[in-house]
């Protein structure tokens, strides 16, 4: 690693050849060749690396945690503003909980800084991904029922944009642009720091229920119809696992209930119950924890091509389910499908309200494909024509979970009136479309 002095640019950086230079290229799905990748330790060195990058037309990838799901957060020939450094994690006030958490900060860490309060962050179910890349999509976890995604508990951010300026922003100051950053994505600048009103959260019980999967159809019926009268302190996403030739088909639910401080195990017994009885059990595994050992650590499989891809449903009824078991069920490479049940607080704000606006989905259906890591883009599209038929069913998709950032896929991300809002902010922050590498809203 070496501290580029010149006389434009004075901050800890990486050229190819630099010690370090291969795995900060790499992300966890792509490997780039960035021209430059730099790790600025506050806002005016992030300033000077995008005015650095507009100069010399270098193409601009904000990296977080690196788990974009396009690998957006490296690139060829371009900058990467990789925000590793500013990842710390604050209380700025404890009677209202308010939480500072730096741009690069990653969802394990914060789960550990605020556990010794009793307190948590509604986020994902993984501890290495980025507090930037999640929060900016939307940020669906373990307690989506219970606090809605983690952009509902955002009340601030600090952002640096393409013009160098540091912006503070909220409901009060720059709203638009506050409302853009919640599910826009990377889109308006770039995110140093994010004000998050954590919750009490302390102990909660998790883990996993496996069942035969003899009847896929009325596993996923009874699942729906337990998720419906569920209290929404229970989360929980139904996966029919890949088939594996030889060996039993299985399913499995993965859940978590998080209950007030009050609530006893015979509450969260209650809760978890019905899912328990919904088909034949093979295994179950639930155990009372605290919040911070539920978030898990993930790795890329090696030698292989992950492709994902989503949809919103607003009904998990007959036919969205005949569509599900219909593709786990189709021959070729194995396939993952995990539903997950929303709902709850996630359900209780206005789709207008922030810029992730799909809040009437009763479910998130998320198709996994595993393909050789030789694959070429023509075997992807191929192994994604039976996805279309589920995706019709769906009324839009999530960021953070779309393999791909197509228009199309952009379309499906934001209904028409939020992608002319988007577009509105866009132009007034960034006019240039010097955050392209996203799912990108044209200014
Ligand atoms: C193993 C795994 C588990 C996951 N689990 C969940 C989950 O449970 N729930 C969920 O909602 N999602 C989950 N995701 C999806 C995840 O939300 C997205 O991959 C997200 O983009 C990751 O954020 P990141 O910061 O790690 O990624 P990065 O690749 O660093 O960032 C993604 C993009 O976000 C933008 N960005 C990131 N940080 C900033 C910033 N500070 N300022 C401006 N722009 C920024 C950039 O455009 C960047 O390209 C998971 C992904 C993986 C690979």
């Amino acid at each position: 690693m070496s501290l580029q002095e010149t006389t434009e640019l004075a901050l800890e950086s990486l050229r190819p050849g630099d010690d370090g230079y291969d795995d900060a290229a790499r992300v966890f799905f792509a490997t780039g060749e960035p021209a430059l990748i730099v790790r600025p330790r506050d806002p005016d060195e992030v300033a000077a690396a995008l005015d650095h990058a507009v100069r010399r037309g270098l193409a601009v990838a904000v990296r977080s945690g690196g788990h974009s799901p396009v690998g957006h957060s490296t690139n060829d020939g371009g900058l990467v503003i990789d925000l590793g450094r500013l990842d710390a994690v604050e209380v700025v006030d404890h009677a209202r909980r308010l939480v500072r958490v730096g741009g690069g900060a990653r969802w394990g860490q914060v789960a550990a800084a605020l556990d010794p309060h009793g307190w948590g962050i509604t986020s994902g179910d993984t501890a290495a991904v980025g507090v930037g890349g999640l929060t900016l999509g939307g940020g669906v976890g373990w307690l989506v029922r219970r606090h809605g995604l983690a952009i509902d508990s955002l009340v601030g951010a600090r952002v640096v944009t393409a013009d160098g300026r540091v912006l503070v922003t909220s409901a009060d100051e720059h709203p638009e642009l506050f409302w853009a950053l919640r599910g826009g994505g990377g889109n308006f600048g770039v995110v140093v720091s994010f004000d998050f009103v954590a919750r009490p959260v302390t102990t909660v019980h998790h883990g996993t229920v496996t069942y035969a999967l003899d009847d896929a159809a009325g596993l996923l019926r009874r699942w729906r119809d337990a998720m419906r009268t569920a209290p929404e302190e229970l989360s929980s996403t139904l996966v029919l696992a890949p088939r594996v030739p030889g060996a039993a088909a299985t399913a499995t639910v993965l859940l978590c209930y998080a209950g007030d401080p009050g609530a006893t195990a015979a509450d969260a017994d209650a809760a978890i119950e019905p899912l328990l009885e919904l088909g034949t059990v093979t295994e179950a595994s639930i155990r009372e924890c605290r919040y911070a050992e539920v978030l898990e650590d993930a790795q890329h499989p090696p030698g292989v091509r992950l492709v994902g891809r989503n949809t919103l449903v607003p009904a998990l009824d007959e036919d969205v389910i005949a569509e599900v078991v219909g593709l786990h069920e189709i021959p070729g490479p194995p396939r993952a499908v995990a539903v997950r049940s929303l709902g709850g607080a996630f359900a209780r704000v206005p789709a207008d309200a922030t810029a992730f606006a799909h809040r009437d989905a009763e479910a998130m259906v998320v198709g996994m494909v595993v393909l050789s890591g030789a694959s070429t883009d023509a075997e992807v599209a191929e192994a994604l024509v039976p996805w279309r038929a589920v995706a019709a069913r769906g009324t839009g998709s999530y960021v953070n979970f779309q393999g791909s950032a197509t228009l199309e896929d952009v379309a499906a991300a934001y209904p028409p009136a939020t992608y002319a809002r988007l577009a509105e902010v866009k132009r007034a922050y960034d006019p240039g479309n010097v955050f392209a590498l996203n799912h990108n809203v044209r200014p």
